[in-house]
């Protein structure tokens, strides 16, 4: 059984991060979903209601499962038997960092980042924009998965 990780902050989690696990269930047979905790972002969801948000997405998914952690995210691959960790890729911009952590990643463990294109269509969805949106009290439907509702 094919299991991966698809780590990350997830403040929220939108419809860019959603096509990336539809894509990889067509390779992976489960993917877990980790909200990471262990870093220094301030987020403006509270876990619990990015646990919320992300459940209510998969609640007909049984291979998708979400969880929390607090420790390195190969630890928490490990933790779970997972052997590949999920990214998406917007940009340019994103590369270096992504390449930076994969390759710390399998060197420490083994584990292999498999990262895919994002959707041309979801390129300019990122959950910072999702935020601003919020703070000034638009409706930020469109950029959510399927069946979400904040
Ligand atoms: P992190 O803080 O780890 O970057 P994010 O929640 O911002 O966490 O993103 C998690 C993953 O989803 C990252 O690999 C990121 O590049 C990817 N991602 C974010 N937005 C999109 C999008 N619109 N399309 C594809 N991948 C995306």
């Amino acid at each position: 059984m094919k299991r991966a990780i698809f780590p990350g902050t997830f403040d929220p989690f939108t419809i860019g991060h959603y096509s990336i696990v539809e894509r990889g269930l067509s390779f992976f047979d489960e993917i877990i979903i980790g909200i990471g905790l262990n870093n220094t972002k301030k987020t403006l969801f509270s876990v619990e209601k990015r646990l919320d948000l992300i459940q209510q997405a998969y609640e007909l998914e049984t291979r998708v499962k979400v969880m929390s952690y607090n420790s390195l995210t190969v630890d928490f691959a490990l933790s779970v038997h997972s052997d590949y960790v999920l990214r998406g890729l917007r940009s340019v911009g994103d590369f270096e960092y992504e390449r930076t952590i994969a390759d710390a990643n399998r060197k420490l463990t083994g584990i292999e980042t498999v990262i895919l294109f994002t959707e041309s269509k979801y390129s300019y969805i990122s959950s910072t924009v999702a935020r601003e949106l919020i703070s000034y009290g638009k409706d930020i439907t469109a950029f959510l998965p399927p069946n979400v509702k904040i």
